[in-house]
């Protein structure tokens, strides 16, 4: 029988969980100082404590997972503190396309497959000097937002920048990332793309709520004219949203593209969770600054289905259930390569 396995961050309950309605087994790679909070959990049915994620790619996890049959599910922890190189050595069948997580994690390659998809995107800037509109600054990888800033212009971006560092935010050497600030709405737009059954679904949307951006929205601008720290875009949790009804057909052709664009981009393309992340400006125009070729967190808020999913399953369906329901599909019929990289 099949197992699911995952780390113990992000989105694992929910995966678990899913994993455990649909009758597989559970093993959780989980770190000694988070095994209390886990053990609480009566789904999860295996604990393989380690001291650091990185363990899961020793000999030692490994072979327990293999034993297991596990399907490893790859969620935003995993790329925050794995290298690349490290993602794709790993030898327990990763759900989706570990090579995809390349593509999400270096920012020139994650433009290439954005442009490839026709995703409308802030136009990025290259050096500060060229900074004429409000831009956000980002750092490399998947930061959660943490160090990110906004900049009116070069010597704005050359202050805050040094805070940064002086703070020890950011390092003096890091390559940082310039693109316009696109402001409007913010939806992030998770979809799943089955390759058994070569359709594509849309799951849901949610809003990312941000420290201390939003905090500085709470005060009057007196007061934010007063203060001289650096709001930063730090995910603390996610809400959920729906969509004027009229925007869903723009929604599918844009999920739809991504899984073309990344068919011929990096094979076998974009299986399983994904999310396009932007905003909705005044005219309902979308801008996409990122994706995620994996499971989202915002997906958390549906545990219990998601409005978006009760239209496509006669029952409760979450992402993890979801998941967890593609693994075993493939495994009755022996089709697990299909969906697994
Ligand atoms: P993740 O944790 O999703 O991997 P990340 O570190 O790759 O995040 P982004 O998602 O690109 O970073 O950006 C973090 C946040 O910064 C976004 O949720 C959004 O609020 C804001 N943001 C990023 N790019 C833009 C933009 N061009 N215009 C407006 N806001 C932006």
């Amino acid at each position: 029988m099949t197992s699911i396995a995952t780390l113990g961050s992000h989105c694992s309950l929910q995966v678990l969980k899913g994993a455990k309605d649909e009758g597989l087994k559970t093993i959780l790679v989980c770190e000694k100082k988070r095994e209390k909070l886990y053990k609480r959990f009566p789904f999860i049915d295996e604990l393989i404590i380690v001291d650091s994620f990185k363990e899961v790619l020793d000999q030692k996890c490994q072979s327990i997972l293999e034993e297991n049959n596990a399907v490893l599910i790859p969620h935003g922890t995993l790329v925050a503190q794995m290298s690349s190189e490290e993602i794709e050595s790993i030898k327990t069948p990763v759900f989706g396309n570990k090579w995809i997580l390349r593509w999400e994690s270096d920012r020139e390659m994650k433009e290439k497959l954005m442009r490839e998809a026709k995703l409308p995107m802030p136009k990025p800037v290259t050096e500060p000097s060229e900074i004429e509109k409000l831009v956000i600054v980002k750092r490399q990888g998947a930061a959660g937002g943490k160090g990110y800033f906004m900049a009116a212009n070069e010597g704005d971006y050359n202050a805050k920048r040094n805070q940064l560092i002086s703070e020890g935010t950011i390092s003096k050497d890091e390559t940082l990332y310039i693109q316009e600030y696109a402001a409007g709405v913010l939806a992030y737009l998770t979809f799943f793309y089955s390759p058994l059954k070569e359709e594509l679904e849309f799951f849901g949307v949610d809003q990312r709520h941000e420290s201390d951006i939003e905090g500085l929205g709470r005060i009057p601008a007196e007061q934010q004219m007063k203060s001289d720290k650096v709001p930063s875009f730090n995910v603390i949790g996610n809400s959920p949203l729906v969509l004027r009804e009229s925007l869903l057909d723009e929604v599918y052709k844009m999920g739809e593209n991504f899984v073309e664009a990344a068919r011929r981009v990096v094979k076998p393309g974009m299986n399983g969770p994904f999310c396009i992340e932007g905003v909705y400006d005044e005219n309902a125009k979308f801008t996409s600054f990122e994706f995620s070729a994996r499971i989202v967190a915002g997906s958390n808020i549906y545990m219990d289905g998601s409005p978006y999913y009760s239209l496509l399953f006669n029952e409760t369906m979450s992402m993890g259930k979801r998941i967890a329901r593609e693994v075993k599909t493939a495994t009755e019929s022996n089709q697990l390569d299909k969906i697994t990289t």
